[in-house]
């Protein structure tokens, strides 16, 4: 019988997590703070973050951090993930390639987003937090923190956008069951909120405005902080264990990848399958290829434009250098929902400025069209967003069955799908359209959000 399985046991998952800030050639530019236009310091994002993400964040000497013991114990309820290789698809494509894939749909909450939730909650505790915000869009972060926080006895509160409220109602049932309170963004619970809805009564929400109601809760209430699920430096740092553990197994499949792909919203998951391989590619020991899959109808890695702009809609966030289509951009209601963010992290903007890494974008259909082929030769049914990681695999594999060679695909499957059945239903009807955003839809609102308006609105 071939191997399909790659497992390792618990006493194998990573006791640090690997810091690419240490090693990356050209390091990330500073944040800057949106009024002085000094680079911002960890005590500067104290207000908002608990203080070792703070610290991390800006981390660009320690490569390894360790892994508290009380999160590595948590990690172990589902830790090691499996690695496993397609045989099914490999199939299915008639392909040469060899495909692996890491399962992080196994976690409780059903994806990748626990393995930063659980690192968050457990620095807020340490720090005597007692409340957290954020922010979720398709419910994903939302219900990993909420279970997070319910590990470490502290209380979340979700803004959660307000067309994924609507449309994926068990994602907050899932919330609501660890113990959260969800609130439908745009609120009027906030001045963010208000404002937008005053705008735009019918505003169906997005990450950008979710974000500004969780900071501006979360800096306007005593002991509590604000978490970030995705784009920020220390959450791709926890993310790595994912890497690590796959660079492991791997070496027990007998082979390495000359090509990584994953999903990309904000780039947590990409970043944590993606730096501990690619740490060997800046030594020069490998030529790995790294392959970001993002939605065509949100596509900031090959169509934005690398600049200074604000995380959020209403502009809270310190100015980050990164790869954007404007912080006012308004996504469509593409049902990758979790991919539906206006800007890139910062240390990814980085290296693909720098040509470490490639970037692809994929429209919804395709990106079903592999999840559904996905679903019926490996019998797992992925997430939305895992499915551009999934297209973006089958188009290498399919280049490999053309060009007779083989290669070693490994890419990241970063959540299931059981939640988001009402979006295979639309595809599987035929309802659903390849939506591809215009140049000049593009250029629209990168002129309405110019950094420099914000920077009036705010002082
Ligand atoms: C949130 C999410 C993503 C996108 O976020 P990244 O930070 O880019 O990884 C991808 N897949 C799933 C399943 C998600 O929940």
């Amino acid at each position: 019988m071939k191997t399909k399985k790659f497992l390792l046991p618990e006493s194998e998952i990573p006791t640090q997590w690997y810091n690419i800030q240490a090693e990356m050639p050209n390091k990330p530019m500073p944040l800057l703070n949106p009024l002085t236009k000094q680079a911002v310091t960890a005590e500067d994002l104290y207000p908002i973050f608990c203080r070792e993400c703070a610290n991390q964040e800006l981390d660009q000497t320690h490569a390894w951090i360790d892994i508290p013991d009380q999160v590595r114990q948590l990690y172990a309820n589902y830790r090691v993930t499996p690695l496993v290789r397609a045989y099914g698809l490999e199939k299915a494509l008639d392909t040469p390639a060899h495909i692996y894939f890491k399962n992080e749909s196994v976690s409780p909450a059903g994806s990748h987003k626990l393995n930063s939730a659980l690192a968050q909650a457990y620095y807020a505790k340490e720090q005597g937090i007692t409340n957290l915000t954020t922010e979720t869009g398709a419910g994903q972060w939302g219900g990993a923190l909420s279970y997070a926080t319910k590990m470490f006895g502290i209380d979340c509160a979700v803004y959660m956008v307000k067309v994924s409220y609507e449309q994926k109602p068990y994602r907050r049932s899932i919330m609501q069951c660890f113990g959260a309170t969800v609130t439908p963004s745009p609120s009027m619970s906030t001045r963010a909120g208000k404002d937008i809805i005053t705008r735009d009564p019918n505003y169906q929400g997005s990450l950008g405005t979710a974000i500004s109601e969780a900071i501006e809760l979360a800096t306007t209430t005593p002991n509590c902080r604000y978490a970030l699920g995705s784009v920020l430096n220390h959450v791709s740092l926890h993310q790595t264990v994912i890497g690590l553990e796959a660079e492991k197994q791997m070496e027990l499949a007998g082979e390495y990848p000359d090509i990584v792909v994953a999903c990309f919203g904000g780039g947590s998951n990409f970043s944590g399958m993606a730096f501990p391989f690619m740490r060997h590619n800046f030594t020069g020991k490998t030529k790995t290829r790294f392959i970001a899959a993002e939605p065509a109808a949100c596509p900031k890695l090959t169509k934005g434009r690398f600049e200074y702009d604000f995380g959020d809609e209403a502009g809270y966030t310190p100015l980050l250098p990164m790869f954007t289509l404007g912080h006012k951009f308004k996504p469509s209601s593409i049902h990758a929902g979790g991919l539906r963010y206006h800007g890139a992290g910062v240390i990814v903007s980085q290296l693909l400025k720098d040509g470490f890494m490639e970037a692809v974008d994929i429209d919804q259909v395709e990106s079903f069209n592999a999840g559904v082929l996905f679903a019926r030769s490996e019998g797992i049914i992925p997430a939305p967003e895992s499915c551009h990681a999934i297209a973006a695999t089958i188009r290498e594999a399919l280049k490999c069955k053309v060009e007779g060679t083989s290669r070693n695909i490994l890419f990241n499957l970063s959540g299931h799908g059981f939640v988001d059945m009402a979006s295979y239903d639309s595809y599987l009807s035929g309802d659903m359209q390849a939506y591809h955003i215009s140049d000049d839809e593009l250029e629209k609102f990168h002129s309405h959000s110019i950094v420099a308006g914000g920077l009036e609105e705010m002082s």
